[in-house]
């Protein structure tokens, strides 16, 4: 009887051992195993401050693959290529890898399926990355949903399968050469920034398993009331670890679900936010334009600011607009590689609305400097503000920033976090700041804080004018 062959995994967005479906099946094909990561255009293409959070997580996986006598081989290369020669270097007649549901990756990942498939080599994507694959949630029409609170309905009791225990890896008698990380440089674009911004990351799979248990142990309870508070420490933190597949949403699930039945009233808000990513990924597989155009056609004509240099939408990226909310929150994800949710609710609407630019504009200066860039939450995210996407915010409800600030940071303890001009006695998280910004943008905290570069009530009646004409 012969011995089974090896089967490559193809690690993409999915750098977990636990809860791994490609991987645990590829183990029980009995054969040795030989994880992969590929520097592929999909790598390349990510954000500044994606591709150096990525180089972190990668590394974080090689480490955990080797403390269990496994290697993450690494290569270059478009996919295909690189996947034929590893199966011509060591007899591999199996790839496997989790699904991403990115419309691009999507397209591609077919190719690749259906190149293998022809040369007999069992080529499969798993489930993994979400909690219900996109075309298994449907409406009692057979539609897919276009609104948020129905979907919920629909899955909320859903069966959703236990989490996968880590599978033994056995290791090939040769394991196939490799690259070395640090010489694909993933982390240079973002230049001086760079340790700052890497101090914030909570990296790999354990962090992010001690983060949700750490979550629920201590803020699940108080989850729906905190997780508005900008300055609180309230919300998980782990979209950034869902975005690498350093946990799956099952655990999250599961524990929510723990929670619940524990009395902790938040967590029933938490599963509703862990569904709204869901939402965000059923509606980018059911119409994938949502990532580049207007989601609802009507507001394709909308004369937005189209033109990133006009020096409102580079005060906007800047954190100099003089509105000291926003500028605060474009400020945290500068320095930490993220920002609170409802912060990225208000930078988007003063954008889209108040400066009456395009949230195109928003979203690409967002992937470039989040570290939990996620296309699907992102285009939603920003659609939602914008008001032209599904289950949208209305075009009138235009957040007011002075008067968010009552609410969600009464003390102001967030503005002065990250704002160092406004106070004599600036704090360190404010002043690092001016460390992590580019030395071309030619500011310094001696420049002074800005003075509003829109009157708030001004930019309101001229974004309600805009959409009333276009309406008409
Ligand atoms: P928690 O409050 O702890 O929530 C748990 C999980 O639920 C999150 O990790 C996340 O996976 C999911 N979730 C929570 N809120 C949302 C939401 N509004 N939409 C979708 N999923 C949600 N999220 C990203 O992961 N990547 C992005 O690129 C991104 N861009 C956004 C852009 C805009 C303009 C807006 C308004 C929102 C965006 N979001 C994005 C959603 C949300 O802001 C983040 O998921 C959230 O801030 C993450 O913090 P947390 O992990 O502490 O979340």
């Amino acid at each position: 009887m012969t011995s089974p062959r090896p089967t490559l995994v193809w690690f993409r967005r999915d750098l977990r051992l636990a809860d791994h479906p490609a991987l645990t099946a590829a183990a029980a094909r009995g054969g040795p195993v030989i994880p992969v990561f590929i520097r592929d255009p999909l790598t390349l293409g990510a954000g500044a401050a994606g591709k150096m959070r990525i180089e972190m997580s990668i590394a974080s996986l090689a480490r955990d693959l080797a403390a269990r006598g496994s290697r993450l081989i690494l290569r270059s290369g478009d996919p295909l290529t690189v996947l034929q020669s590893l199966i011509a270097e060591t007899g591999a007649d199996a790839v496997h890898w989790s699904r991403l549901y990115w419309p691009e990756v999507n397209a591609r990942d077919a190719a690749v399926k259906s190149a293998l498939t022809a040369q007999g080599i069992a080529a499969q994507g798993y489930a993994g990355h979400l909690l219900f694959e996109p075309w298994t949630v449907q409406t009692k029409t057979g539609d897919f949903y276009k609104v948020y609170t129905p979907m919920w309905k629909s899955v909320q009791g859903r069966e959703v399968d236990a989490c996968l225990p880590v599978p033994a890896l056995p290791a090939p008698d040769v394991w196939p050469a490799g690259e070395d990380l640090a010489d694909w440089g993933l982390g240079d674009a973002m230049r001086r920034g760079r340790d700052i911004v890497a101090a914030y990351q909570t990296v790999g799979e354990a962090a992010a398993a001690d983060r949700l248990a750490t979550f629920i142990d201590r803020k699940a309870a108080t989850y729906h009331t905190a997780r508005d508070m900008v300055a609180e420490d309230g919300t998980s933190g782990l979209s950034e670890n869902l975005t690498y597949g350093e946990i799956g949403p099952r655990a999250l699930w599961h524990a929510g679900q723990r929670a619940l039945h524990d009395g902790k009233l938040g967590a029933e808000t938490f599963l509703k936010e862990v569904v709204w990513r869901e939402f965000a990924y059923h509606l980018q597989h059911h119409t994938p334009h949502i990532s580049t155009e207007s989601w609802r056609p009507e507001w394709a004509g909308f004369p937005w600011n189209t033109d990133e240099s006009h020096p409102h939408v580079i005060a906007w990226k800047q954190g100099r607009t003089g509105e000291p909310f926003v500028d605060a929150a474009m400020r945290e994800m500068y320095v930490t590689g993220t920002m609170h949710n409802r912060a990225r609710m208000i930078v988007a609407s003063y954008l889209t609305k108040h400066l009456m630019s395009h949230w195109r504009i928003g979203a690409d200066w967002f992937s470039d400097c989040l570290t939990d860039w996620d296309p699907a939450s992102n285009a939603m995210g920003w659609q939602w503000a914008a008001g032209s996407g599904p289950d949208a915010a209305p075009y009138f409800r235009i957040f007011n920033p002075a008067t968010q600030v009552e609410k969600f940071d009464p003390q102001r303890v967030y503005r002065r976090r990250w704002i160092a001009e406004r106070y004599t006695d600036p704090s360190e998280t404010a002043l690092s700041y001016f460390d992590a910004i580019p030395v071309s943008w030619n500011f310094s905290f001696n420049a002074g804080y800005p003075a509003p570069i829109v009157d708030l009530g001004e930019g309101r009646q001229r974004a309600l004018d805009a959409y009333k004409t276009a309406r008409s």
